[in-house]
């Protein structure tokens, strides 16, 4: 979720196997029957193991994994560093994190850029209470500060370069957010596009907006669906059920809040950890992430039942195999959705396939352009783009056709001389795949239409984000289309822990898709996180 709408490596990448392989040898070495005995006896009595420590005091290292239940999680973005932190600050230190690419932050991706960084993926911490994200960074002092889009509000230019003005727009804003909220939405049957679209004309025919002119109504509309659409990532708001089994619980206060330093977001992944420099939570212990991950380890199956012991066997692609006693998935809804088939054997149960097949999960994409001088100063922190029928049409008849899917041009904070566009929809998927000038001259041909006169400095740079096209997320965040009404599914039942024949939580799924009030945020990944690691450190009693 995000709108208002690569990248750190952390210290020396360690292939974290070293504790599994050695249980594995010490098990070898001492036989089968030690390795039951202990196994059951741990299962049985899951922290109490003075016994096992009476019975089998020779086998120190199996006794180890006996205190430590070997726990992998799968991947190193928001969720997976969560989950693993809450459990190795808990006392669990048995855990290794495999993820696939050479980074960890998964869609948290600061990068440097320009005179400083910019945000590829998760940018603002949306609101304050009941935002954990707020309530772990803003114990530091200076850390978090309110983003330049939160001092104005977004103006909406039209493509002849003429703003709407700003009480106009002001009211239709409030009343289309006013349609977006309403209680009806709850017990319509159909899709939110049709929804909006009949409410929105009916508010339209009332006399509180008989000055707004028809062509300005019918802008309006498509820029709103379009803004809708970034929000929220889905194509199409005719593809989204208006009533919604999980709905997004906006945490209250500002809503567009901005980090300050070098880190960004990344930040967050060092407080959770208990490595931000200059700790003031104290109550956290580091962990050491840099030992317990191990990188390119793309997960390629988890076989979750069958093994003689019960324990489950992960595999990655590299032919690198691992045991664990918990697996816990944070992999995005986007891989599960590609890869879920042959992820996981015996295949997942059918409440978790429903809710893979029926949760939405959709792509917005970022494009960053420096220029050699700074953004001119009339050109607003956010603006929104309306289009008149006759340019649209001409655009979809340019080169430049795909630049329909730019929905908004935002300032970047601390950074001057930087505009970011977002891109929506299958218009901005498919714009993936072109190369990095025709994006730039794209973008150009914009700013020519919609500030027409202002004079913006030569392009030095550009970066943008290819969510959709990477392997690793398939898409930027999840919602909700009709499929996921009709399937009577969500974020709940994609988060339901897969049990083995003795009842016990074998695999478990963290990742923002599993949060059904957080869903489509970093705050939400992180509940998702600590949600799974709670769940483990109950089963263990802990
Ligand atoms: C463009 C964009 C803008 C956003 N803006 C905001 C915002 O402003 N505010 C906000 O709160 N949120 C925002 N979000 C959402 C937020 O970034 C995500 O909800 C959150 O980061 C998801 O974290 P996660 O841990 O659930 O998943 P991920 O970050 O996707 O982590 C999963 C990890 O698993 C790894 N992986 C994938 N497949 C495998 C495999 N087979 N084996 C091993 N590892 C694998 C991946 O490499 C990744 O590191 C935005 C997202 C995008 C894309």
């Amino acid at each position: 979720m995000s709108f208002a709408p690569e990248s750190f490596k952390y210290g020396p990448k360690s292939t974290n196997t070293d504790h599994f392989r050695v249980f594995s040898v010490a098990r070898d070495s001492f036989g089968a029957f030690i390795r039951l005995e202990t196994l059951i006896l741990w299962k049985k009595m899951k922290w109490s193991f003075s016994l096992v420590v009476a019975t089998v005091a020779i086998v120190t290292v199996a006794v180890d994994a006996v205190e430590n239940p070997r726990i992998i999680v799968v991947g190193a973005g928001a969720a997976g560093i969560a989950a693993a932190s809450r459990l190795y600050q808990k006392g669990f230190k048995n855990i290794t994190i495999l993820e696939a690419s050479q980074r960890l932050g998964g869609r948290i991706r600061t990068t440097p850029f320009g005179s400083g960084i910019v945000e590829i993926g998760a940018q603002w911490c949306h609101g304050e209470q009941g935002n954990v994200v707020y309530q772990l960074a803003s114990v530091y002092r200076g850390l978090l500060k309110s983003s330049i889009i939160a001092d104005e509000d977004a103006v909406l230019i039209r493509s002849s370069g003429i703003s709407v003005p700003e009480a106009v727009a002001e009211r239709l804003q409030a009343m289309a957010e006013g349609i977006i909220e309403s209680e009806d939405r709850d017990t319509y049957e159909g899709s939110l596009g049709d929804f909006f679209t009949k409410k929105y004309w009916q508010a339209l025919a009332t006399p509180a907006f008989k000055d707004i002119p028809r062509e300005l109504a019918e802008q309006f509309l498509v820029y709103y669906h379009n803004y809708e659409r970034g929000y929220t990532a889905y194509d199409s708001w005719f593809e989204v059920a208006a009533s919604e089994t999980d709905s997004y619980v906006e945490p209250a206060g500002n809503q567009d809040i901005a980090w300050n330093g070098k880190k960004g977001f990344s930040s967050i992944l060092d407080i959770v950890s208990g490595n931000f420099p200059g700790t003031k939570n104290t109550s956290l212990t580091p962990v050491p992430l840099s030992k317990l991950i191990a990188y390119g380890k793309f997960v390629s199956n988890i076989r979750w039942k069958g093994s003689a012991d019960g324990d489950v066997i992960v595999t990655a692609q590299d032919g690198t195999t691992y045991e664990a006693d918990n697996v816990i998935v944070t992999v995005s809804l986007g891989v599960l959705k590609e890869n879920y088939k042959t992820m996981f054997t015996p295949a997942l149960p059918t409440v978790n396939q429903k809710a893979i097949t029926g949760l939405y999960f959709g792509t917005v994409n970022k494009i960053f352009l420096l220029f050699d001088a700074p953004i001119p100063e009339d050109f607003p922190n956010t603006v929104h783009l309306l289009w008149y029928k006759s340019d649209l049409t001409a655009l979809r008849a340019s080169p430049y056709a795909w630049a329909e899917a730019v929905s908004t041009f935002f300032r970047i904070d601390n950074q001057p001389n930087v505009l970011m566009a977002w891109m929506n929809g299958a218009e901005g998927r498919r714009a993936e795949y072109l190369r990095d000038a025709p994006i730039r001259d794209g973008v150009l041909h914009l700013l020519k239409i919609f500030a027409k006169n202002m004079k913006f400095g030569n392009v030095t740079g550009l970066l943008r984000s290819k969510w959709s096209s990477d392997r690793l997320f398939r898409g930027s965040y999840s919602s909700r289309s009709i499929t996921t009404e009709t399937l009577n599914t969500g974020a709940r039942q994609l988060g339901t822990p897969v049990r083995n024949a003795a009842n016990e939580p074998v695999l478990l799924f963290a990742g923002e898709a599993t949060n059904p009030v957080h869903y489509s945020t970093v705050h939400g990944a992180l509940d998702s996180g600590f949600r799974e690691a709670n769940r483990l450190i109950r089963f263990y009693g802990a």
